[in-house]
């Protein structure tokens, strides 16, 4: 899974952490295990390695499940044999998994009626007689619901689709839901016959049904875990590729096709450097993905058959800022990771998403060049770190949480990023043929088995063969990651360069002294001297001779560290890096090492990278760094950065000129907005116009607000709406939270009512949705008024609560009822 990164971004920051939707709250700040802290045990680590898994007393083995989805009642109706083997004591009675299903009836292999009793989260059967440990239990449960997760249907563009993970597949077919065992399945569905259903693994026929109706039957033949069961239904068009003769489909919106090929085109390309990368071929016969609307998440591996959200489907002009490919490399990544090797509960969830995360990176590294993967692992370590910063530290293996939500543990910030760098921080150790034969073991000693860390680990030991414990100790099960304060001293007289590395994190019984693999490079007159050191304790000191004095110095070639590194190094001596080093990582960490300085040596560095860097990236953040003091040159370079050939740069440029030239740059900005050809270059020009111009800008901005701009453009600009009094931003805003706009735009308009401040407004809009049809926004409805109502939004929250019968409509109401304001 992934969440819709861009969109959700600009949400998580307009919502101010109150009103996100599901997907992206934050957890809530993981109990840290505190008895041990401050002991001053360096290498004994007390968080925990394992952590429990879910205990049931039978195997799943096979599930046939027929349903109907009704989009007009919302309703699921569904018959679902179950077919299973005991593995514990005898026992009459089978428990599923069942949210808030109504059990219709329970009937056994032989047609018999079996007793059966449900409540909101389980249904029992009870078996004839007791069965006993090996016996194969078989049995039906016909039932009915109107689910509030697990499908989700959207009228607008008529389309259903299902989401299992974590738990959401209880909701709407009575199963064991948890990833910890591996099934086999077949989907029956009954559609409309304009409609097309896609599932998991093989379409094994359509047959008529009578009354305009047609069944689709799918056969997932290879043993997976129930999360992964999906059903997308819709009026759908099916494009087809293909990839060494195994079908490649995209099922899609048919006013979406040419998107759809920009976004996805490239898979069948990933599924072959995947294939070569892990020496296993793509383990499932097809791969299907399916593109719809108002998803919960950026994109779901449901095996063989990904769901991906309709929002990262842009047009040409938005790129390279607003491409799917990282998603498309996520999704299928987790064909491998996560769909053939399962994590075995939500602790470990890194074997899922930040071995996911990092061959994403790995995609951009095989395609796109050594400093585009540079680039990846850079942003994943600031993330892994700033996950940390932000004062919700844990260890990546962690199971507890608040709430009935696993979810949550997925987006603590720590699983994707610093899962990933664990890949990468390993590579880096073992090297690539080492590293790639252990993502191969990996994979081929747990194909269709739930994993734990252990595993993961005891692949690589084996192909290494050398103990990884202490790896795992600090990566895995500790807390933090290496701050290193890094100080020199060159001693002429014996040419010896000593290389100071003092670990400055906090370190306890959780917060482990590291130990890692660093290449220092120095370059002499003559010659370039690389050095590989192992740092493993608080302060060390590192003898390096060389053949004549030091000119330059890197300190981790290559930027391979999960880490925060500070030097010695002067400003002249980090410009001097900044500007010529080879190395990507090199120039990007000299730059950053550059920030805040008004050495005049620093402002000449960044001129000269804007002109000259050919990585865009660098260029953009040159630009950046130069909006914060005019000067004659720094203006002149800006402004001929406008003409860059990349988007970003000239974004950057126009964003630095609104800060130290916002006197003259409205005209420029507007002009941006009205010409630019890229759509990141445009927004970067509306923002700016709106900054340094004011009302005078709103015209522009509601331009910008209309149907036909981009999702991540009319996000953005709702915060500038937000702030103008004017009755037409207030109205524009409004026109966003229309039902035949996507969800999170919807939520955004809502919140920036809210924001506003025409209160009058936001809880007029506000009272309208609180019996919006669909659930989770009625929520975010709901909320809003809390938030804004006063007495009268208080009124309509008591009538609201008399008739809701939605389960989590109702528990929003009450707890807005009941603490009076948010949550
Ligand atoms: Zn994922």
């Amino acid at each position: 899974m992934r969440s819709a990164r861009i969109t959700l971004i600009v949400l998580g920051a307009a919502l101010a952490g109150n009103a996100i939707p599901v997907a992206a709250q934050k957890p809530a700040p993981a109990a840290r295990p505190r008895s041990a802290r401050r002991t001053g045990v360096i290498g004994s680590y007390t968080p925990p390695r394992d952590w429990p898994l879910r205990q049931h007393d039978f195997d799943l083995q096979h599930q046939r499940i027929a349903v109907t989805l009704d989009m007009a009642h919302r309703m699921v109706i569904g018959r679902v044999t179950t077919r299973l083997v005991l593995t514990g004591a005898p026992t009459a009675r089978v428990r599923l998994d069942a949210g808030n299903l109504t059990i219709d009836s329970a009937i056994a292999r032989n047609g018999r009626p079996l007793a059966f009793a449900f409540d909101t989260t389980q249904v029992t059967v009870t078996l004839p007689r007791a069965a006993a440990r090996g016996d194969t239990v078989e049995f039906t449960l016909a039932y009915h619901t109107i689910p509030e997760r697990g499908i989700y249907f959207v009228p607008r563009r008529g389309i259903i689709w299902s989401q299992g993970e974590a738990t959401e597949t209880r909701n709407w077919i009575p199963t064991y839901d948890a990833a910890n065992d591996k099934t086999t399945w077949e989907f029956l569905v009954t559609a409309d016959s304009g409609q097309k259903v896609l599932s998991n693994g093989r379409l094994v026929e359509v047959t008529p049904a009578g009354n305009g109706k047609q069944v689709w039957h799918w056969s997932q033949d290879a043993p997976a875990s129930t999360y992964l069961y999906s059903v997308v239904e819709g009026p759908l068009t099916i494009l087809k590729d293909q990839w060494r003769g195994r079908p490649v489909e995209y099922w899609v919106s048919p006013d979406t096709v040419a998107a759809v090929w920009r976004t996805f085109g490239e898979t069948p390309a990933m599924i072959e450097l995947y294939s070569q990368l892990t020496g296993v071929p793509f383990p499932w016969a097809k791969y299907d993905q399916s593109v719809i609307p108002d998803f919960t998440y950026g994109g779901m591996e449901n095996v063989s058959a990904t769901t991906q959200t309709d929002l990262v489907l842009h047009p040409a002009g938005s790129e390279p800022q607003s491409g799917g490919r990282g998603l498309d490399a996520h999704e299928l990544a987790h064909q491998w990771f996560g769909d053939l090797t399962t994590t075995a509960n939500w602790a470990h969830i890194w074997l899922n998403e930040g071995l996911t995360t990092y061959m994403e990176s790995v995609q951009n590294e095989k395609t796109r060049g050594w400093a585009a993967g540079q680039h990846s692992w850079y942003d994943q370590q600031q993330q892994a770190m700033a996950a940390d910063e932000n004062g919700h530290e844990r260890p990546l293996v962690w199971g507890e949480y608040q709430g009935d939500d696993p979810i949550v543990l997925f987006f603590s910030g720590h699983v994707y990023p610093k899962g990933a760098q664990l890949a990468h921080q390993l590579r880096r150790l073992l090297g690539d043929s080492l590293f790639w034969a252990g993502m191969h073991r990996f994979l081929v000693d747990n194909a269709h088995k739930p994993v734990t860390t252990a595993d993961y680990a005891a692949a690589f030991e084996k192909v290494a063969h050398r103990d990884l414990d202490w790896f795992f100790d600090q990566w895995a099960y500790g807390i933090g990651y290496p701050k290193l304060q890094v100080s020199r001293r060159w001693d002429r007289a014996a040419r010896r360069l000593d290389v100071t590395v003092e670990q400055t994190q906090t370190i306890d019984s959780t917060h482990p002294v590291f130990r890692f693999p660093i290449t220092v490079r120095i370059a002499t007159r003559d010659s370039v001297v690389r050095r590989e050191i192992t740092v493993s304790k608080v302060k060390q000191t590192f003898a390096i001779p060389l053949p004549g004095n030091p000119l330059t110095f890197r300190f981790d070639e290559g930027g391979w560290l999960l880490g925060k590194v500070t030097t010695d190094q002067t400003t002249s001596e980090l410009a001097d890096l900044a500007e010529h080093d080879l190395d990507w990582a090199a120039r990007n960490w000299a730059l950053h090492a550059l920030a805040g300085s008004t050495d005049s040596v620093a402002d000449a560095a960044r001129w000269l990278i804007v002109r000259n860097e050919h990585e865009p990236s660098l260029r953009a953040l040159a630009a950046e760094q130069l909006g914060t003091r005019p000067s004659a040159t720094t203006l002149e370079v800006l402004r001929s950065a406008l003409r860059d050939p990349a988007s970003e740069v000239r974004a950057a440029a126009i964003r630095a000129l609104g800060i130290v030239d916002s006197a003259g740059v409205a005209t420029t900005a507007r002009t941006m907005f009205e010409t630019d050809p890229n759509n990141t270059a445009r927004l970067a020009g509306v923002m700016t116009y709106a900054t340094v111009a004011g009302d005078a800008a709103l015209p522009s901005l509601l331009e910008a607000a209309a149907k036909g701009r981009t999702l991540g453009t009319r996000a953005t600009v709702a915060s500038e709406l937000a702030k103008s009094h004017d009755p037409r931003a207030a109205a524009a805003l409004e026109a966003y939270t229309s039902a035949d706009e996507p969800r999170n735009l919807r939520i955004i308009g809502l919140v920036s009512l809210l924001q506003q401040g025409d209160t009058a407004r936001a809880s007029s809009v506000a009272t309208r949705y609180i019996t919006d049809p669909d659930p989770l926004f009625a929520v975010q409805a709901v909320r809003a008024l809390a938030k804004v109502g006063g007495d009268p939004g208080r009124a309509a929250l008591e009538k609201a609560a008399a008739v809701e019968t939605r389960g989590t409509v109702l528990a929003a109401i009450r707890q807005a009822l009941g603490t009076g304001a948010s949550d």
